[in-house]
């Protein structure tokens, strides 16, 4: 039995690593849930999983008598505090956003494996996160679906190193929208995901193509890999969920249906697989599999991303404030879908950039980031 620290337990990963805790009760009990400032939901999911622990950054009015046996935090640190005072053998990250990074810099101290969703926190802080991780002897797992395929394939690769990872991307809500509709899409059309279910933020990123950028980063993180040995693919059914070539040209993908519950249970049995009970890839019914380039005229945040990570120098930590920033405008109804580029590129351009040493200073690049974009949105 391993008990789990569920962080960013309302969101989509949280509520579905949840399901998945749910239906393994022999195996998992989630012994801390985090939030931001959903606190009803917070309550719900607290009566039925029974947690030692909960935080919400935003303290509520008051707590349910039912809940009070429950050791609570509140405030900007609620999160690291409620981890310290958890003691779970694992920690599953999946906080949105930058916010994750000193979460998962302190499941990196208190827990025994960090199981990573929060794609963010290894774009903004990789080099922290992954010294970190070895520093301690800590195993950092991928949530990630792209990622977990990686990983799933360089299991089964018996000790041969890749050459070449690819990514696949379904395309997003945009993929076939002209430069025209593009630049004025609105939320409704941006949030319909062709293939996944997903949040806000990550779901707006799919449709920039950001999101795969940033998953070309967190690659090169995870597996060490260089940029020029990254590549994206693009195939909408969204049924290979990454693959890796070898020296002798042999490529090993790993397949399954559009289901996160897919990756959260890889992450949390390992290095066992867990049974999962729900539906299954029907070959027999697949009419086909397709694979294109990506079109970086029409969407160029993946271009930018590329650009970052061969910058280096804290460039990374610029994209994805820049981004974050940007899209919480969108997201708000104030600002145009066009500007998320704009707005990233006006501040790739505009940074003083510095490597990060630090958590303090990756917070400070990020911070600089966003002021840049506000500018570029004229806010
Ligand atoms: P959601 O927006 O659905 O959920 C985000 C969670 O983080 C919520 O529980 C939210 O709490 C909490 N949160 C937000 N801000 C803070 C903060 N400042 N401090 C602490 N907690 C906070 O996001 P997703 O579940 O979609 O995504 C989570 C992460 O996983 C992202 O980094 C995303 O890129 C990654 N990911 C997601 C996938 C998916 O299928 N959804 C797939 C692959 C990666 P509250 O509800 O109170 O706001
Ligand atoms: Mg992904």
């Amino acid at each position: 039995m391993r008990t789990v620290a569920v962080l960013g337990a309302t969101g989509s990963i949280g509520t579905q690593t949840l399901d998945v805790i749910e239906k393994n009760p022999d195996k998992f009990r989630a012994s801390l849930l985090s939030a931001s400032s959903d606190a009803e939901g917070l309550f719900r999911l607290a009566r039925i999983h029974k947690p030692d622990v909960c935080s919400l950054i935003r303290q509520p009015e008051s707590i349910p008598d039912d809940l009070k046996n429950i050791q609570w935090f509140f405030g900007p640190t609620a999160t690291e505090d409620a981890l310290k005072a958890s003691k779970a053998d694992d920690a599953l990250c999946a906080v949105v956003g930058i916010a994750g990074l000193s979460a998962v810099m302190c499941a990196l101290d208190v827990c025994e494996r960090v199981l990573l969703a929060n794609k963010e926190a290894l774009v903004t802080g990789g080099n922290l996160v992954m010294e970190k991780a070895k520093k301690r002897k800590k195993m950092l797992l991928p949530v990630d679906s792209e990622h977990s395929a990686i990983f799933q394939c360089l299991e089964a690769a018996n000790g041969n190193e890749a050459e070449r990872i690819l990514l696949t991307c379904s395309g997003g809500a945009l993929r076939t929208f002209s430069k025209e509709e593009i630049e004025h899409a609105s939320v409704t059309d941006v949030l319909k995901h062709p293939t996944w279910r997903m949040g806000g933020k990550i779901t707006v990123d799919c449709a920039s193509l950001m999101n795969k950028g940033l998953e070309v980063i967190e690659a090169h993180h995870l597996f060490q890999m260089p940029a020029d040995k990254i590549d994206v693919v693009i195939h909408p059914q969204s049924v290979i969920h990454s693959m890796v070539e070898f020296k002798d040209g042999a490529c090993l993908a790993q397949l399954g249906l559009p289901d996160m519950r897919g990756p959260i249970g890889y992450a949390m049995g390992y290095p066992e697989r867990i049974s999962y009970e729900g539906k299954r890839l029907d070959f027999k019914a697949l009419s086909s599999l397709t694979f294109d380039t990506p079109d970086t005229e029409r969407f160029p945040c993946i271009m930018y991303a590329y650009e970052a990570l061969r910058c280096g120098n804290g460039a990374p930590v610029v994209l994805n404030g820049a981004n974050e920033e940007v899209v919480g405008a969108f997201l708000k109804g104030e600002v145009k879908f066009g500007e998320i580029p704009r707005a990233v590129r006006y501040a790739l351009d505009h940074a003083v950039y510095m490597q990060p040493k630090s958590i303090e200073e990756v917070y400070a690049l990020d911070d600089q980031a966003r002021k840049l974009a506000r500018r570029a949105l004229g806010m």
